[in-house]
């Protein structure tokens, strides 16, 4: 399955073959939002392969000429489950300049992910929802310092950095030291801009949150526009069970993977 489609069919192509994944093997898509960067190639991937689109009415609207090259639609409800294999799927609205921007909350056999992209602020409904995520895969869109000195217009500035644009990396670090959830054991740095951030600054910034707060014993990955990130396997964590069983030092649980 694939959140999103933002790369073009060719590139998608490659990176899944990097991972030994056809493109045949998708089964479905959720589509947060109708961006560019979210929906390049949603419409070629369902009309080639049959497969279906799960989105919101309000995205399909705001689609626009190529969602009309998608026969299989599902719709999706925001507070609305849905299931797909082995996997709940739980929309919910984020803050962001498109219509009806979902973020997911995605319940899986070996625990649940989060998965927020495009957020101009941390909402207390994603609070909730990520609270007790094992994984999650957020936003960390720019550095407050990189964009004020941005090349980009003072338009373009601002719609990034207001309540219904990007998350900062300072944003982000401030979920991680105030919300984070006690069971969250990764958290996956996304949607970085490759203007206003960069990777070295995004991971320093939430690990400093992160390690402020005593939570040396979360992950931080960064993923980056140009490459194939690292693959989770979420079997390989260690299950909640377990690191209640780890000894406490100083407050802080000891996982494997430090
Ligand atoms: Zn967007
Ligand atoms: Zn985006």
């Amino acid at each position: 399955m694939l959140l999103d489609a933002g790369l073009s069919y060719r590139a998608l192509q490659e990176r899944l073959g990097a991972l030994n994944v056809a493109v045949e093997a998708i089964t479905a898509i959720f589509v947060t939002h109708a961006h560019g960067d979210h929906v390049r190639s949603a419409a070629s991937v369902s009309r080639r392969h049959g497969v279906p689109v799960y989105t919101t009415t309000g995205t399909r609207k705001a689609w626009g000429t190529p969602a009309e090259q998608i026969e299989h639609w599902k719709p999706l409800t925001a507070g609305k489950r849905t299931s797909r294999g082995a996997l709940s799927f739980l929309p919910f609205t984020v803050p962001h300049d498109a219509n009806e921007t979902l973020a997911f909350r995605i319940d899986t056999p070996e625990g649940a992910i989060g998965f927020a992209t495009d957020i101009g602020c941390v909402t207390s409904e994603l609070v909730t929802r990520f609270q007790d995520c094992r994984v999650l895969v957020i936003e960390s869109n720019h550095s407050v310092e990189l964009l004020r000195i941005s090349p980009y217009g003072a338009s373009l500035r601002t719609r990034i950095g207001s309540d219904q644009g990007h998350l900062s990396n300072e944003a982000l670090a401030a979920f991680c030291a105030e919300h984070l959830g006690e069971s969250v054991q990764c958290v996956v740095l996304s949607h970085l801009s490759r203007v206003n951030n960069t990777p070295a600054i995004a991971e320093m910034t939430c690990r400093e949150a992160l390690d402020q707060r005593g939570r040396t014993d979360v992950q931080v990955l960064v993923t980056e526009q140009k490459r194939a990130a690292e693959t989770i396997d979420m079997s390989t964590l260690p299950l909640p069970t377990e690191i209640s069983k780890k000894p406490n030092v100083g407050g802080q649980h000891v996982l494997p993977f430090m």
